[in-house]
Parts: C-alpha cells; sequence; structure tokens
C-alpha cells in the first residue's frame, strides 16, 4: 500500500464562508501546489506540505489522511487501491466536501476569536459582520454526487442554511450520503431540524469536547456540560453516530489523560486536533517544569522544549486574564489545577 497516498488532494473541496475559497483540505499550507501534491503522492515521495499528518502519524497517532481514506474507501465501496489507480487516469472530482457555511456562533472558546465566532465578536462589541458562505458558491455544488459532506463552523447546528443544504441532498436523492456535523453539542434542535437529521442514514456528530465538566465550560464558555451531555443522550436515543473533535491546547493538556479517560468510558471515539496557532495556546508553550508535570500520554505529544515556549507561556497568560476579565469568570473556578500552576511558574 501506498503510505503516501490520500484521497483529499483529488476528491477534496472545502468551502469558506470567509472566502469562498476552494481548497481540497484545510490541513494543508497556504498557496500549496495541489497538482504537485498529488503527483507526489502518486510516486510514492512523501509531500512536506501535509507535515500535520506525517507527524501524527511518525507518534503512531491516527492522522486525517488516514481517516479519510478509510472513510471515503468504505462509503465509495472500493478499496485504496483501486481508488488510487482511478486518480493515476483522472478519474477523479469533489467528492468530499467541507463548509464553512458562517461564522454564526453561540460560543466564546478560549482558542478562538471574532473572526470565526459571531459570539466573540458581540463579546468584544465589534461591529463584525457575519460571515456567510455565498450562495453561487453552493449552488457549483452536485448533490447528487457528493459522498462525504462535513459542516463546521461557527456553530453548525445553529446556522439555518445548514438545514437548507441538507434539505438540497434529500431533493437530490442523496441521503445515503455521509454527513458529519462539527458541533459543539449545545444547541437544542427544534422537531423539524431533528427531522432532516433523521433521514440520513449515514450521519455522524462529532462533538467538540476539549475538556469534561467544568474545563468544558471554562474552555467553551458560555456553554454548559449539562446540555451537553443531555444532546449526547438525546443522539445517542436516535441512533446517531456519535465521536469527538478533542482539541488540546496548552489549556487543556494537564487533563490530557482524565478527557481520553472519559471518550473511552463514553465509547466516544475521538482524534486529536492539536493547536499550533495562535503560538501561545500551542501545547508546547508551557514552561518546562510544568510539563515535567505531565502524564507520560500528554508528554508524548510534546516536541523538545525551546526557549521561545517559556516567551509564548507569558503571553498565554496574560490572554487569560484578558478573557477572563471579559467574561467576568476566573480560571481559578474552573480549572483550579491549571490555576495553581500557573501561579507558581509565572
Ligand atoms: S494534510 Fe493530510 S489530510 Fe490533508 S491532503 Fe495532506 S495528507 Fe491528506
Amino acid at each position: 500500500m501506498n503510505p503516501y497516498f490520500c484521497v483529499m488532494p483529488f476528491f477534496g473541496a472545502e468551502l469558506s464562508s470567509n472566502s469562498n475559497k476552494i481548497t481540497p483540505c484545510c490541513l494543508l499550507k497556504n498557496n500549496s501546489n495541489i497538482d504537485e501534491i498529488r503527483q507526489k503522492m502518486l510516486d510514492h515521495q512523501q509531500p512536506v506540505e501535509c507535515s500535520v499528518c506525517w507527524n501524527l502519524e511518525q507518534k503512531n497517532i491516527k492522522s486525517d489522511r488516514q481517516y479519510k481514506n478509510e472513510a471515503f474507501d468504505f462509503y465509495l465501496n472500493k478499496d485504496i487501491k483501486s481508488i488510487e489507480e482511478d486518480c493515476k487516469k483522472g478519474l477523479y472530482s469533489e467528492q468530499i466536501i467541507k463548509i464553512y457555511t458562517s461564522n454564526l456562533c453561540n460560543s466564546t472558546c478560549v482558542t478562538c476569536d471574532s473572526y470565526s465566532s459571531s459570539a466573540w465578536s458581540s463579546l468584544k462589541g465589534i461591529k463584525e459582520k457575519k460571515s456567510i458562505i455565498s450562495i453561487s458558491a453552493l449552488a457549483q455544488l452536485d448533490y447528487s454526487n457528493i459522498k462525504m459532506l462535513s459542516f463546521v463552523g461557527g456553530e453548525p447546528l445553529y446556522e439555518k442554511i445548514n438545514f437548507d443544504i441538507l434539505n438540497y441532498l434529500i431533493k437530490a436523492g442523496n441521503t445515503n450520503c455521509f454527513i458529519s456535523i462539527v458541533t459543539n453539542g449545545s444547541v437544542k434542535l427544534n422537531p423539524d431540524q431533528l427531522n432532516i437529521l433523521k433521514k440520513f442514514q449515514n450521519l455522524n456528530i462529532c462533538l467538540s469536547i476539549d475538556g469534561i465538566g467544568k474545563r468544558f465550560e471554562y474552555i467553551r464558555y458560555p456553554l454548559k456540560w449539562d446540555l451537553l451531555l443531555k444532546n449526547i443522550e438525546l443522539f445517542k436515543s436516535l441512533n446517531i453516530n456519535l465521536s469527538v473533535s478533542y482539541t488540546i491546547s496548552n489549556l487543556n493538556l494537564l487533563y490530557y489523560s482524565e478527557t481520553i479517560d472519559w471518550f473511552n468510558k463514553q465509547n466516544l471515539p475521538y482524534n486529536h486536533n492539536i493547536v499550533k496557532y495562535p503560538l501561545h495556546f500551542s501545547i508546547n508553550s508551557l514552561p518546562k517544569e510544568f510539563k515535567s508535570l505531565l502524564s507520560i500520554e500528554a508528554k508524548h505529544l510534546l516536541r523538545k522544549h525551546l526557549p521561545q515556549d517559556d516567551a509564548q507561556f507569558v503571553f498565554f497568560v496574560k490572554e487569560l486574564g484578558l478573557q477572563d476579565n471579559l467574561k467576568n469568570i476566573s480560571i481559578k473556578d474552573y480549572m483550579p489545577e491549571m490555576y495553581d500552576l500557573i501561579q507558581k511558574n509565572i
């Protein structure tokens, strides 16, 4: 098997509300030459532009490349070798679609900003426009041919246009399409919306959970853990497949093992979404002494300590202070262990 083949440069298309630009994969560096990446993959070479995936695979952590290859192979009902052969013959088209419909959101997550979340704009009192995907970009899609469609936000379940898009798929008779909705799991859906979701046989709700209990509430303020738990029960009762997108930053790395334990206990498959930017939220931006207190599993995610990590930790602490002031909360009440370590290390 070709260890460098990925379906995304061939079948992927990601539409963004901010630019309406189409890129095959958001993990690729900006201005990547897609034709070159495709050719390298077909020549069994490792494109440097895909470093996000190679770094994870090197650590024996499943990458997006592996997830996407597996899923596409499954939904196309074709093995990956045959898919690769088709690509060599130029037989590929946009069938794995990801849509950032808008930045409408109900949360002010610590690692997010007003550009990506309307709730952050409101909190900061900024009159930033809600950015919405262009209708012409949506009209270009061939709804009958899509095999996998993912919605990301903002908060996709909060954005009504996403339910319109699901209705386009229903009209095109494509309810077999694999649907993935990346959500904070904190929206109360109405009966009509639930009826639309129920029409899709291959629906996956991917919950953004980066900590449990109070940790979740701090990272994704002002969301409530109890509502998330209720929605998890509701989705389970509707036989909807659930998974977790686990965003890991320097803020929650301390709680890595307890969070993974909880996912395992809940039988929730999860991926690792490791924060690299902004740098002050990178998992590496912690003092050396602090890192020595992390669990073995959490340490495994870190690279070698660099002097810039200490400098970025200072920015991190300042940023948390600013955010706590704006939200009128204190990390001490949500993540007391983290608070104590911050106090000892500043
Ligand atoms: S970054 Fe990963 S998922 Fe994206 S095209 Fe490269 S290998 Fe595929």
